[in-house]
């Protein structure tokens, strides 16, 4: 099976992970901190706080936002749940936005329509950079500061994008981006994510949160101690980075431009094959992707069809994603289906294809003609 996603791993990562092994530290060592210097280099940023997963930088991001009981989180309804648990995690309340069905990604005009129609303003809208290409920023940053809002990015799907020029995370119409390093995305620690911000404040905080609210700095402390000690600050967490997933990082960022240029061919070579076939691929237009994802739209009736007998012969194609609110935990809490029309219709369009740097010309190939095979074969 020819699966999705996969991760790229050479001698290098290799021997990187195998030198932090045979070093003194495996955490809290210099890995983490020069990890955190390479992204910061690659989204042209002050700061940036590497943490165990991108779940866990979506909970440090809302909580340095200081979202909290009795506030309201939005986010897009197509996306993976982390998106939206984190801010159930701060005992805030969640609500989702439509999407724009060429593009996937929060639609700026079913925000600004939903905002004029609110009860109580979010005090955060996570919006997602979906299959890897940026959302509208310079909108949403005028709709922020309209409504008084803030924005973290989930740039899970997004390292190594660039939007008007600038790289994504680089924090330009936004107060916090959020990156995963998990193996389907563009490059891996095993487990892995971070939060990149130019907001001292906001960085330090999360600093501070990903090790148990306790701080070793003698700058920040709040009274003198003794020599030994330091000061537990605020109710943290264990989100610690380790460091052989942090040279894993680092070794994988020395390629990131090369996998993203692969992906980006690997999706040209997906749209030439497809154009006049009424695949409907999802549209690139705000700017380079990083293009996690390719995602071709074909008739809701034939979908499931399409999707088994894809996996029949061998291409392991996935969906992403069914809307949040669909999750029976969410139904659970008192979401309707209905809730956005256009992320509904596109999840039952929806099937994503092979791409990922390890991809070979001729298993490309065999994408197009298994895809145009069944089409034909269901149409
Ligand atoms: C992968 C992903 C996450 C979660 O990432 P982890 O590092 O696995 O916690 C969050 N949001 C989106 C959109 C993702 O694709």
């Amino acid at each position: 099976m020819i699966p999705y996603s996969r991760q790229n791993i050479d001698k290098d990562d290799i021997q990187a992970v195998v030198n932090v092994l045979q070093s003194d530290f495996l955490t809290q060592g210099e890995q983490v901190p020069l990890f955190e210097k390479a992204l910061c280099k690659i989204a042209q940023v002050k700061y940036s706080v590497a943490v165990n997963s991108a779940t866990s930088a979506l909970h440090l991001a809302c909580l340095a936002l200081d979202v909290g009981e009795g506030d309201l989180v939005w986010t897009s309804a197509n996306t993976f749940v982390a998106s939206a648990n984190c801010a159930l995690y701060c005992g805030a309340k969640i609500d989702f936005v439509d999407i724009d069905l060429a593009t996937g990604n929060l639609s700026m005009s079913a925000l600004a329509e939903k905002l004029t129609r609110a009860s109580q303003i979010p005090k955060v809208v996570i919006p997602v950079h979906f299959a890897g290409q940026s959302c509208d920023m310079a909108a949403l940053a005028d709709l922020a500061k309209q409504y008084g809002f803030k924005i973290i990015e989930d740039a899970s799907h997004a390292l190594g994008a660039s939007y008007q020029g600038q790289p994504v995370g680089n924090c330009q119409f936004s107060d916090i981006t959020v990156f995963s390093f998990h193996p389907v995305k563009m490059a891996t620690t095993g487990e892995g994510g971070a939060l990149l911000t130019r907001s001292q404040t906001l960085a330090g905080r999360a600093k501070l949160l990903r090790s148990h609210g306790i701080t070793r700095d003698s700058k920040l402390m709040t009274a003198a101690i003794p020599p030994w000690a330091y000061q537990q600050q605020g109710l943290g967490y264990n989100y610690r980075l380790t460091d052989m997933q942090a040279a894993l990082g680092v070794s994988q960022l020395n390629r990131l431009d090369q996998f993203v240029e692969k992906r980006n061919s690997i999706a040209l070579f997906y749209d030439r094959a497809f154009s006049g076939k009424q695949l409907l691929p999802l549209e690139r237009n705000t700017g380079r992707s990083s293009v996690h994802l390719y995602v071709i739209r074909v008739e809701a009736a034939i979908r499931e069809a399409l999707f088994l007998e894809l996996r029949k012969k061998g291409v392991g194609v996935n969906v992403h994603y069914m809307p949040v609110y669909w999750q029976p935990f969410y139904q659970e809490l008192g979401f309707q289906k209905g809730l956005c029309e256009c992320a509904e219709k596109y999840y039952c369009e929806a099937i994503s294809l092979p791409v990922f740097p390890g991809l070979t010309g001729e298993q490309q190939q065999q994408v197009v003609d298994k895809v145009l095979q069944a089409v034909e074969k269901f149409s």
